[in-house]
Parts: structure tokens; sequence; C-alpha cells
């Protein structure tokens, strides 16, 4: 046929036949590479998607000259052939073709029995599918003797005619009725959700019935060779004698496929066919480089696929398949790494909530950080404490957290809160933790004095009930929900690696403690991007000196109170860099606003006056004194860092003296030191200056050298402005993309949880810009201040270090802007190491 010829109204797939995905749809080229690799595939013709649509539009379809191409008196199948599978499509109607005649010579042939139920089938699916009538009409009909009259006299009664016998009139009614069925207001809905175009096409594909009934071996099933849910080698399906279509996996009667304990198999039945079955599973999946689920049919002895869809997985199996198909050489390792889709990765890391099982939810909130687990309930950090210390698995709910509850959420197995979005304290944290959370669940009501969580349909639930967290799906439920262990195997580990070898954009790690460097290093983060410091003082024993050196009244007692700090920061640091061996640590100096480290109630007062032997009046005036009115835009970061600026040289004396004692382990490292929040150049100048001194001071004492970068993070939108000037006197930049959100917006980062989720459905956002990077302003000030910076200092290191850093998309962004590195919590640098593999291939 030549190039121009237009493509036919219909055409028999054959080897050569002008067949394509575009136009025919996914299961008619499948079955063409079928036929191609030799199978033995039953007649088929397939019908492009314009005749599809023509006769949705009241065209007549060539029913009999598609009969034509079957021989005389066939019977056939209709199976809807979509572009994309996944898009779904019309349930397929078999056996197209039986009217009174074939009936009775299929009776001789077949016999009695299996003519009836056949015959009866097919005027049911008829019934329901073209002539529209209830599917509950049949419900009554018993099986034997007396069904085909009744059914024949239903169809009757219900349509006013008989019911019809011409085969070509069969056929046309039902290619109408699919076609019409694919345009309809459900089936559209169903397939926009899962991503297909307004104008999605479906194509048609009409095939030789083999019959699956017969005097000799005949039956029905489907095969596959992987497991649906790991990933593993592992033949499943059934197989149901006497049967058609799908029957086997629904029927108790059906056999296993491979020999099995607990019954016949098709493998002790007929073991020729099941190798023939293992063959061609071998074949497909070289052929069509996919694992394939095979529909397949015996009649009398006589093997026929008809049918192939990729086999359903989940994400671990979807993995574990790309890596086996390039490790076997049947796809690149490019293909491979590009088939796993990078959000898939975070289920992978953690519990996850058994989709087969049952879940009974009783609170909704946003998925704040990924997996599921299971525990006691608890309502205070210390209560989650006591917990831990007994052993048992605890989950801490909270209206929402604080600085002082980081303990107990290193305590709890989940966190869920009422309030907060993706940004808020409790997500942050706990994805860092790797801890699943669900943040502003704000359907359920908690009474902390009475310690009680009542959900939205009116259970309550008290300390020590046993809930479930789903952190990937955002959701509460009662009891303990099933679950499956993560999948950090070794095929996960080799996709990795070869994502690594694709990417040109670094991923490192935002890491607060040696447990976060190591989860980063067993992630295989490049570094750390980000190390909040001030996480470092919430251990008891620290907080005790921290509150002290915030309680001083002159530089002198700040200084011996920091002077008790300098040890264990310094410990922090060598710990850290021993754990990143010689990887780059990006550290950042103390950013909190200080009445974080105060406790709040009059109680935690009342304790801390007793520690620091002070009256309980002066402690409260000096708590007082300390609180904003806006603290996030208060004294904090470097207005901190200018003006107690011991702070920042005790914790630049640490770091320097961590790098040297390092050096001397034999663990050499280049500490980058990190300004926070700044917005005027001038501000950079004065830290620089004073640290720039301490390191000469620790040179000097220690008589060593040690080199040190010293960098800003930009999170302020002045920052972004002035980048030009701030680069003169910065290393690096790093974008704080969460306070940079918060402040270009003047959106609470901590609060916008309340009404994202209005402002998102009412098309305010169009998404929670805490959780995707808004490109158009947020973006812009990046694009803004890395411009701004490399125009001063060509070679000025760019990075992204607030949320953002590890979302695919926020990722392409800043590969585009020309960015060296992306940090994230580190258990999204997985997924940022194979969405960076994505955008460079
Ligand atoms: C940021 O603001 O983006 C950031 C990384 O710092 P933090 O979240 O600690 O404010
Ligand atoms: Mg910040």
């Amino acid at each position: 046929m030549q190039k121009h010829d237009p493509i036919p109204e219909f055409i028999e797939v054959t080897p050569t036949a002008r067949i394509s995905e575009a136009v025919h749809g996914w299961k008619a080229k499948c079955l063409q590479r079928l036929v191609r690799l030799d199978l033995p595939v039953p007649k088929s013709v397939a019908l492009p998607s314009f005749t599809v649509r023509s006769i949705a539009a009241g065209h007549t379809a060539d029913a009999a000259g598609i009969l034509a191409c079957f021989g005389p008196s066939p019977l056939v199948s209709v199976r809807g052939s979509p572009a994309n599978l996944d898009w779904g499509g019309p349930a397929s109607v078999l056996n197209i073709g039986l009217n009174a005649d074939r009936h009775a010579r299929l009776a001789e042939t077949h016999g009695e029995t299996a003519a009836d139920a056949l015959y009866v089938r097919f005027v049911q699916a008829y019934a329901i599918h073209v002539a529209r009538l209830d599917p509950d009409l049949f419900e009554d009909i018993k099986p034997g003797p007396g069904a085909l009259a009744e059914v024949l006299r239903l169809y009757e009664v219900e349509t006013d005619e008989a019911f019809p016998q011409d085969p070509a009139r069969q056929l046309s009614e039902v290619l109408r009725s699919m076609s019409r069925a694919w345009e309809g207001t459900s089936a559209r809905l169903l397939r926009a959700a899962k991503g297909a175009p307004a104008d999605a096409a479906l194509g048609l594909v009409v095939q030789d019935m083999a019959q699956g009934f017969g005097q000799g071996l005949s039956g029905s099933g489907v095969i596959q060779f992987v497991d649906s849910v790991t990933g593993q080698a592992r033949v499943t399906g059934r197989y149901l004698n006497q049967s058609q279509g799908r029957a086997a996996l629904s029927a108790r009667e059906s056999l296993y496929l491979t020999k099995d304990a607990r019954g016949p198999s098709l493998e002790d039945v007929a073991p020729d066919i099941f190798a023939d079955l293992q063959r061609f599973g071998a074949i497909c999946r070289v052929g069509l480089r996919e694992e394939m689920q095979i529909e397949f049919t015996i009649e009398d002895g006589h093997l026929f696929v008809l049918d192939a869809v990729k086999v359903a997985r989940s994400a671990r199996a979807g993995l574990r398949i790309a890596v086996a198909l390039a490790e076997d050489g049947v796809i690149p390792k490019e293909e491979a790494v590009l088939r796993v889709e990078p959000r898939a990765l975070s289920e992978l890391l953690h519990h996850q909530v058994d989709p087969r099982g049952p879940r009974d939810v009783i609170a909704r909130g946003i998925a704040a950080s990924p997996g599921a687990a299971t525990g006691r309930l608890v309502f205070t950090s210390d209560a989650a404490q006591a917990s831990a210390a007994r052993g048992e698995p605890c989950i801490l709910v909270r209206k929402e957290t604080a600085p002082e509850d980081i303990r107990g959420m290193h305590s709890s197995v989940a966190v869920l809160t009422e309030r907060g979005g993706m940004t808020s304290h409790a997500a942050v944290i706990a994805r860092g933790l790797g801890v699943p959370c669900v943040v502003g669940a704000s359907d359920m009501r908690l009474d902390l004095r009475e310690r009680r969580l009542t959900a939205p349909d009116g259970r309550v639930f008290g300390e020590g009930d046993v809930l479930t967290i789903d952190g990937s799906k955002g959701e509460a439920m009662a009891g303990a929900a099933e679950m499956l262990p993560p999948a950090l195997d070794d095929s996960f580990r080799q996709l990795l690696n070869w994502a690594d070898t694709f990417r040109d954009i670094g991923v490192r790690a935002n890491a607060d403690t040696p447990a976060d460097a190591a989860t980063a290093r067993k992630f295989e983060a490049e570094g750390i991007g980000l190390c909040r410091t001030e996480h470092m003082f919430f251990d008891e024993d620290r907080l005790v000196a921290m509150r002290e050196m915030i309680f001083a009244d002159t530089p002198g007692d700040r200084a011996a109170a920091l002077a008790r700090l300098l040890p264990m920061q310094r410990a922090d640091f060598v710990q850290l860099f021993e754990i990143m061996e010689g990887k780059p640590v990006c550290i950042r100096l103390f950013d909190p606003p200080l009445h974080e480290f105060l406790p709040s109630g009059r109680e935690g007062l009342r304790d801390l006056a007793e520690a620091l032997d002070r009256p309980l009046s002066e402690v409260t005036r000096r708590a007082e004194a300390l609180s904003e009115v806006n603290p996030m835009l208060g004294m904090r970061g470097v207005r901190l860092g200018i003006v107690l600026p011991e702070i920042y040289d005790m914790q630049a004396q640490a770091i320097f003296e961590a790098t040297l004692e390092s050096a001397r382990r034999g663990a050499p490292v280049v500490p980058e030191v990190m300004i926070p929040l700044v917005s005027a150049r001038r501000e950079v100048e004065l830290v620089k200056a004073r640290i720039d001194a301490v390191a000469a001071m620790v040179r000097s004492r220690a008589k060593a050298e040690f080199d040190y970068k010293l960098g800003v993070m930009v999170e302020t939108p002045r920052a972004a402005l002035r980048a030009g000037e701030i680069a003169q006197h910065a290393a690096f930049l790093s974008f704080g993309t969460n306070d940079l959100t918060q402040m270009t917006y003047g959106l609470s980062r901590d609060d916008a949880g309340r009404f994202m989720n209005t402002y998102v459905q009412q098309g305010v956002f169009p998404e929670d810009p805490f959780h995707i990077l808004d490109v158009d302003g947020v973006g812009e000030l990046l694009l803004m201040g890395a411009e701004r910076g490399r125009e001063t200092r060509p070679d000025l290191t760019l990075s992204i270090c607030g949320e953002h850093g590890g979302n695919p998309e926020s990722i392409a962004f800043c590969r585009k802007a020309g960015f060296d590195y992306v940090s994230c919590s580190p258990y999204r640098v997985p997924m940022a190491r194979l969405a960076a593999a994505h955008l460079a291939l």
C-alpha cells in the first residue's frame, strides 16, 4: 500500500498491515506485534479511531464487510483499543454472530449445555450493552434448561422485538454502542482523571472467537510471569476449563497455573501447553520489551493468544521490572531510568499501607511526609518519649508542633496535626526524620486537655488507642492497617546508580543531625546542602545552657554559657564531617528567634526559674520581653548574628575546630558557612569580618591551616534583588525558598494550610506554592538573584535548599537556571537523583 493511500475503514491485522498505535489504538498495535512474533493470535480486524468516531456520530459500520474477513458464519468478539491502555474503554463483547441457526450447529459440535450457556451469555451482554436493559432483569435467571428461552423472552418483552438474528446487524449494533460509550460523559470524566486529552481516540478490534468450549481440553485463562506487587519473577494467573474471556479470574473452580500444593494446576493437566505459555511469555518480554499479561484460550487442545496487556504493577514492581529488563539487555539503561516515575520512589523508601487491605479512614489532611506507620495515640511529646522508652510505637497528635516537640517527634512513628501546611514545622521535621506525617487535618477535633481526638464521623479516640497514619495519602485510619515493607533493595540502588551516570545537576541533602547525615549517605547524597544548626540545641543538656545564654545579663555571662555549648557543637560537627567522609557540608548559622527556646506555659516557666535559680517574676518578664508580634519577620537569622554576635562566633569556632579535628583524623573537609535571612550587603560584611577573625584566631591557636567558604542564604526578596552586591562577599548563594515564598507572597508558611485548599480549588494559585515552586513570582526572584550574583562572580555556586529542592518540577527549573545543585530532605534524595537524570536524558 502506498503511503498516501487513505487509511481504510477497517484493516486485517497482519504482520505488514499499516497499523499504528495513534490511529488504531494500543491493543490493535499490540496484536500486530504478537502476530509478528508468530504467536497463535486468532484472525483480527482493526477499526481506526476515525471510523469509530464516525460510527458514534451516526454512520453505519460496514459490518458485513468486516464479517466477510472471517469466512462463513463466524463468531467474533469486539474489544476496545484506546491509544493508551490506562484510559480504560468499553467492556469487550463476545460471541457476536450467535443466532438460532448457529446455536443449533454449536449444540451438535459442542453439546447442548455449552451452546445454551454461550447463547445466554451473548443475549445478556447484548441486552445490557446494546439495548441498554437493566442488568438486574437477568439476575434471577438460573443456568440450565429453560434459561435460554427465558432470556430470549425477556429480551423480546423489554425491547418489543425478537432478538436480532442477522450477524451483520448484531456486529453493527455492538460497534455503535461501544463507539458511543467512549463518548459518554462518565467515560470522558474517568479518562480525563487519568490524564487523557479531551480528544483521546478509541480504535476497536474485531477478533475471531477461540471457543474455550469443546470436547478436548478447552478453556481460557490469563498468565503473567512477574508478581504485580513485588515485581519478582513468579508465574501467576488462573485457568478455567470450558470457559471464555476472563472468567477464570473470578471462578472458584479455576486452576492454578504452576504446580501448587493448594490444588490442581494447568501444568499438571497440560504440561505442553503450559510450556508453550512460558515460551510465549519469554517471546513477549523480549519482543515487546515489557512484562506482559497474556490472555489465552485453549480450544480442543489448541492454544490461542487473544490479547496481551502490560502487567499491572505497584511502584516497587515497576522499578524491579525496569531494572531486570535492562540487566537482561532487553532495554537500554537510559530507558529503564526513564520508565520509573521519580515520585513513585518515595513510596519505596517507607512502609506502605497494603493497597489490597481494608482502610477505615477517620480523618484526612495534607500528605506531608510519605510512608505509613501504626502506633498508639499520644497527645504530648513527653508521652511520646515515655512510650518510646517502653518500646511501644506511638503516634503523636498535636494541634501543630513547635521546636520543643522535636524529641517527641523523634520518639514517634508518625505525626498527625490539626493545623499546618506543606512547610509547617511538623511537615518539614517529619520529612527530615522520614516519619510519616499528615498535617492540616482540620476536620478532626482535638481536645488536648481531655486527651481526645474526635473524628468527623463522631468516633472518639483516646490516649493508647491504635491508629495508622498514611502520610502518602494524607489519611489517618482506625486500627492497624496491613503494611508492605520498604523496598530499598539491589534493584533500587542499581537504578539510582544508573541515574547518577546521566544527570548533570548535583543533589545534596538537608541534614541537621548525625542520624540525618547517615540517612543522606545511605541515599548517596553528594553532601549536605543545609545543616540547620538550631536543631542541635534542643537536647536536654543543651537546652539548659541555651536558656542560660538567653538570660545572660552581660556579654561575659553570655560568653560563659556559650563556652559550655562550644564543645557540644564542635562534637556535632566532628561527627557530621566524619559521617560525610570529606563530602561538602554547608552549615547554616543560628536562625530562629530566641523565644522558641523558652517554655510556653506557666509550669514550664516555673521549672525554668528553678533551673536558672532566678525569681519566677523575672523569668516571666524576660520571656515576655523576648516575645515578638511577628517573630518570623523579627529578631532572627543574621539579625541575631549582628545584635548578639557571640552566638555566631561560638558556632564559627566550633566549625573550624571540628574542621581541624577532622583533618587530624584523616577526613579533611572544606566547611561551608552560611548566613541566614540576609537582606543587605552590610549584614554580610559585618558577619564575614567576625567569622574571618575567628578563623584567624583558631588557625593561630592551633598553628594549623584550613579553608572554608562563606555564603549567603537568599530567603528575602531583597537579598535576591541585591544579589549582585551581596555576591561580592559570598562564595555561594543558596536559595531558601521556604522563607522566600513566605515573604514573596506575604503568606505565613505555618498558617497557609487553613485556606490553601480553597485557594487552589478556586484557581487563585495553581498549586500550593510551598509545595510546588511558584516559577512566575518566586522563580523570577531566583532567576534575578542567580543572574545578578553570577554577573559579579562568575564562579558563584548556586543552589536551592528550601523544601522545593526535592521536587522534580523545581529541579527542572533550577537546572535550566544553571544551578550547581539542589538540596532536599534526605528521604527525597533518591527522587531528586532520578528526576535530575530524567531531565538530562
Ligand atoms: C528556607 O527558608 O527555605 C529554609 C531552607 O530555611 P528554613 O526552612 O529553616 O527556614
Ligand atoms: Mg528559612
